[in-house]
């Protein structure tokens, strides 16, 4: 048996890095952006109002109330923009530039918001209500720095900038086969001894949520021929091939069969659930081979190819996060295997610790646990119980 440890190493290496595209920023939320990106101009580009009000000069309203003539109206958009007269005031509304000469706005609520004449009630301070050049980003300077996950503010500041385009690590493409002749395609009616195909969708929505992109084939029969035949031509279009099922120890291990010696490693790793595992290359193209049952699946999906995922395609935080907990029952370990276990955990008010109860027995096959779940319960290799009140390592998914 080798460490889940080891495996997740090989997994990541495997994958190695996702190449560097440019992509619109309408395509880029959720990726790592490639390179540090530089501010093509200053934010804000110009002088200008924060509010709709006046520009004047802060003396000419030094005795206010005063009355001034209003020389000029200037709307956001404006460009022309000419100079202020001392004792004149410009209607200016926000976001328009200030025009030379002022050096105060008045906001419109401190006047009686006249047109040819401006009654101005109160003094303004020299800057008042103005927005600086560049006093949000200066032009040349980096705006994001490469590593950073594109959310909805890297990529408004990047819009705000003047870029169409950004470098990010390219989304993965990857081909997800369910294999077992005893798989069914909902709706069609299950006769005795067929189950529903459920694999492919956990894995290509997990898959997907990373950023990446899943395609995917359902229910390959039993058959090694059948099944590279339905699956080798697809493999030049894809980054990475994620099968699920025939990788045991029985008798019709339809990837363990077609695959061994074609590159393609099978391995215990010391976990459960999900002991039974492979990863290789297949006509030099990445694949990762988990076993069938559902909750083997997602457990190995989180332990394995989530982090192998994140990590080409650029996140340095590739782990789940990971906190201490009071477990409310007692649980048992097979000796020697990490054990991963459904359970929900709860944060507990004003302690550094929470508490979680596992979700489901260990069995691999208990999907519905799943979605009564937070968290995994981690028992490391090294126990083989853990009593009611032990804390014990939690990832939150
Ligand atoms: P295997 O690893 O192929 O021996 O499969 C282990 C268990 O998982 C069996 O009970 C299979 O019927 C079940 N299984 C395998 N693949 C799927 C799938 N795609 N959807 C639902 N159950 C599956
Ligand atoms: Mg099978």
């Amino acid at each position: 048996m080798i460490s889940v440890d080891a495996h997740r190493e090989t997994v990541t290496g495997l994958l190695g890095n996702a190449p560097v595209i440019r992509l619109p920023l309408a395509s880029a939320a959720g990726l790592v952006l490639a390179e540090d990106v530089l501010a093509g101009v200053s934010l804000p580009p110009f002088d200008n109002s924060a509010m709709d009000g006046y520009a004047v000069r802060a003396e000419d309203v030094a005795e206010a109330p005063v009355t001034l003539p209003v020389a000029d109206d200037i709307p956001a958009g404006r460009v022309d923009i000419g100079r202020l007269e001392p004792g004149t005031a410009h209607r200016i509304m926000t976001g328009a530039p200030l025009p030379p000469g002022a050096d105060a706005v008045v906001m419109v609520e401190h006047t009686d918001a006249g047109v040819t004449d401006v009654r101005i009630f109160r003094t303004a301070v020299p800057g008042a209500h103005i927005r600086r050049l560049g006093e949000d980003v200066v032009e040349g300077t980096v705006a994001l720095s490469a590593g950073t996950v594109l959310g909805p503010a890297h990529l408004g500041l990047a819009a705000a900038v003047g870029l169409a385009e950004v470098p990010v690590r390219r989304p993965l493409k990857v081909l997800v086969v369910s294999t077992g002749t005893e798989l069914v395609d909902a709706p069609n009616p299950l006769r005795h001894g067929q189950i529903y195909e459920s694999n492919s969708i956990m894995l290509a929505s997990a898959i997907r949520a990373l950023g990446c992109e899943a395609e995917v084939v359902r229910s390959v029969v039993d058959d090694v021929d059948e099944f590279r035949a339905a699956i080798e031509p697809r493999l030049a279009d894809v980054d990475l091939l994620v099968t699920s099922g025939g990788v045991s120890a029985g008798a019709y291990e339809v990837v363990k069969d077609a695959l061994t010696g074609q590159g393609v490693e099978f391995r215990k790793v010391a976990m459960q659930p999900g002991g039974p595992q492979g990863c290789g290359r297949w006509n030099g193209v990445p694949v990762v081979t988990l076993p069938g049952n559902p909750v083997s699946v997602l457990v190995s999906f989180e332990a394995f190819l989530r982090p192998a995922l994140l990590a080409a395609m650029g996140h340095s935080g590739v782990d789940r996060q990971k906190v201490r907990a009071r477990l409310t029952e007692s649980m048992t370990s097979p000796a020697g295997r990490r054990q991963f276990r459904r359970g929900f955990y709860t944060h507990s008010e004003g302690e550094v610790t929470g508490v979680v109860g596992p979700r489901g027995g260990p069995g691999s096959h208990l999907l519905a646990s799943f979605t009564q779940a937070n968290c995994l319960i981690v028992l490391p290799e090294d126990v083989d119980s853990a009593a009611k009140g032990d804390e014990v390592d939690v990832l939150l998914l």
